[in-house]
């Protein structure tokens, strides 16, 4: 209180003088403009008519797609349409308008005049005669050509057709108020999965029946030459497109543990958020990877060797179908308030994230090591990988509380960062998950072992069958649904946890649910399968820092060994100890260097510049794992077992 007085007492008695002394006595100074929007917000009202829209995906070889919409309109005047700005699922405005180009829009076959909205670069302001009824826009989406474009959606053998990147919709209206009618354009022979099923097709092009833009928006395609569907319940299907027929060679037990991931997640929440729903499984070396998620589908990309090289796909497993499938619960059907919008120009706000993506890596890992998806000590040492990662590979906790990390969707868009373990960045997937599982330990410690998280799961996400809208919570909403399955003060709890600066990680649902953390010199079977997929080797704490195959810095701990040597991402090991690079010559020099031997030295290419590093770092190789302490099941054995 005092210090906000003398704040206000200074600034009053310096306004006067130092405004006139600032700006030079001749300098001119415009004043403020105001800033109009001219937009018509949305509002829930009937639209008149139905929007036609035909997106032609048939030119994969150049990426382009080709956008042909009709929109019915009520008259003459200002009409705006608006690209999808804020996109669902990335809580982030990252609609790709730079790819929108040929844009034109025309009535009874004349151009109209258009100007593009320059305080929302997404809207184009078209002006309507009078008596026309309807207008044509035609444009195309120009699709990345390259990965450094973005992520690359058609292929010679396959495309992602997202309608959210391929139509324009009409401003003021709630986009669940819209109806429209979609078809599609595909190669010659091509098959076609999504969650819309079509209602005929002509040729090469599929229609679809009318829906809102709301659950268009909802509902991508895959399509692709190589194809095959496999039912994982009488609700739920794995369509896959893969580049090339091997891939789609999945063996009857690896469908398997599909089928029971889909029973354990129904077995644990309850009512289901579709009438059907379909895993959109892509299976390429050329597509861009994808993990999104929708009410009754979801978009998950992989790269090759999902089925014929399961061993070395661990991490496609736990994190991509179960986590993807749990967003039909968590995320789309149940939605944070403020994140929830009625079209995709609306800002979101991304407060509720460690619930929305928390709860759902969550329950990702759960529900792969329930169905036997991911082993148990495989799981076990994925989140050991995640306990170290968060606690000793996380220095920016002593300055940023997890819940600042839910802004990262909008400040980072996941470009890459320099100082990752300092800045922090989309932290609410992973420690979120660490505080569910230290959630579930304290139901069950607290009730004996009567409750557990599934009790949470049943009262959150598991009412109102088949509804497939959107229900909204607030934080409050989650204290109290978990104060009706355990009283506990969990306010003041998920405060502590989530919303202060917390320098240790929530590491209890461990240490006290059954095991502890130990480093080893021998790293999991988890970490092993990431150093191979990722081509790299983890010295995160050997030194601090992670380096690729050929050499190039992956990462650097903030503080460590390798950050005290002047070593950064975009640097280059090309020598140890006065040899030739290679991940068994790094390891060797940091194991020879343990205790009281000759700290590596290293020879850095940066630049122009070659330099020798001293990693001072005397503590051998360390991996993590987690170690079982008692004999009888912990909590985590517990949380972890199937239903
Ligand atoms: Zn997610």
């Amino acid at each position: 209180m005092r210090r906000v007085a003398l704040a206000l007492i200074l600034s009053t008695c310096l306004a006067g003088t130092a405004a006139a002394q600032l700006v030079p006595p001749l300098n001119t100074k415009p004043m403020a403009t105001a800033k109009v929007d001219t937009i018509p917000a949305a509002r829930d009202i009937p639209y008149p008519g139905t929007i036609r829209l035909t997106v032609d995906a048939s030119d994969v070889t150049r990426a382009i797609f080709r956008v042909h919409e009709t929109i019915p309109v009520s008259g003459a005047g200002d009409v705006v349409l608006l690209y999808p700005k804020w996109l669902p699922g990335n809580h982030s405005p990252s609609g790709q308008i730079n790819k929108v180009a040929g844009f034109r829009a025309s009535a009874n076959g004349r151009d109209l005049t258009w100007v593009r909205d320059t305080l929302d670069v997404y809207g184009f302001h078209v002006a309507v005669p009078q008596g026309v009824r309807a207008i044509d826009v035609d444009f195309q989406y120009v699709s990345p050509t390259a990965g450094n474009q973005g992520r690359v959606v058609a292929t010679p053998d396959m495309a992602s057709i997202e309608w959210i990147a391929n139509s324009l919709y009409p401003a003021g209206y709630y986009v669940r108020d819209i109806p429209i009618q979609a078809s599609v354009i595909v190669p010659t022979g091509w098959k076609v999965a999504g969650a819309l099923r079509p209602t005929g097709q002509a040729g090469n092009r599929i229609d679809y029946p009318v829906t809102s833009y709301e659950i268009l928006m909802d509902s991508p395609l895959i399509a692709g030459a190589h194809y095959r569907r496999f039912d994982l319940s009488p609700d739920v299907a794995l369509d896959v497109i893969a580049d090339n027929e091997q891939e789609l060679a999945a063996k009857p037990e690896q469908i398997a543990v599909h089928k029971r991931m889909v029973d354990q997640a129904l077995k644990t929440f309850g009512a289901q958020h579709y009438d059907h729903y379909d895993f959109l499984l892509t299976i390429s070396d050329y597509l861009g990877g994808e993990g999104l998620e929708h009410h009754r589908s979801s978009e998950d990309g992989v790269t090759r060797g999902y089925f014929t090289d399961w061993d070395n796909h661990l991490g496609d497993r736990s994190s991509l179908m179960p986590h993807e499938y749990t967003h039909s619960w968590n995320g789309k059907f149940r939605r944070a308030a403020d994140l929830w919008t009625p079209d995709y120009r609306t800002p979101m706000q991304d407060t509720l994230m460690w619930v929305y993506e928390g709860q759902t890596q969550f329950w990702g890992y759960v529900f792969a090591a329930r169905s036997g998806m991911l082993t148990k000590q495989d799981t076990l040492d994925a989140i050991a990988s995640t306990a170290a990662s968060y606690g000793l590979g996380t220095p920016g906790r002593v300055w940023r509380p997890l819940e600042d990390t839910t802004n990262d969707p909008i400040i980072a868009q996941r470009s890459p960062q320099p100082w990752r373990s300092w800045q922090r960045s989309e932290d609410y997937y992973s420690e979120g998950q660490l505080i569910w599982i230290d959630v579930d330990r304290i139901i069950r410690q607290q009730s004996g072992g009567r409750k557990s998280i599934d009790d949470f799961a049943q009262a959150f996400f598991g009412m109102r069958d088949r509804d497939y809208g959107e229900l909204t919570y607030t934080f409050d909403d989650v204290v109290a649904t978990l104060n009706s399955v355990l009283p506990y003060d969990w306010r003041g709890y998920l405060l502590r946890r989530v919303y202060a600066i917390a320098p240790e990680a929530p590491l209890e649902g461990i240490t006290q649910g059954g095991y502890r953390l130990v480093f080893t010199d021998t790293p999991s079977n988890w970490t092993k399968v990431s150093e191979k997929t990722r081509k790299n080797t983890d010295l995160t704490y050997s030194g601090g820092f992670t380096v690729g195959s050929d050499g190039k810095i992956g990462s650097v701990l903030w503080d460590s060994p390798a950050f005290n040597a002047g070593i950064a991402i975009g640097a280059e090991i090309v020598a140890v100890n006065g040899r030739k690079f290679d991940s068994d010559a790094i390891k060797q020099a940091i194991k020879d260097a343990a205790g009281k031997g000759a700290a590596p030295q290293l020879l850095i290419h940066d630049g122009d510049v070659y330099r020798t590093a001293t990693l001072d770092w005397h503590g051998g190789l360390r991996y993590p794992h987690l170690q079982k302490v008692g004999s009888g099941p912990g909590t985590l054995d517990a949380l972890l077992a199937p239903r």
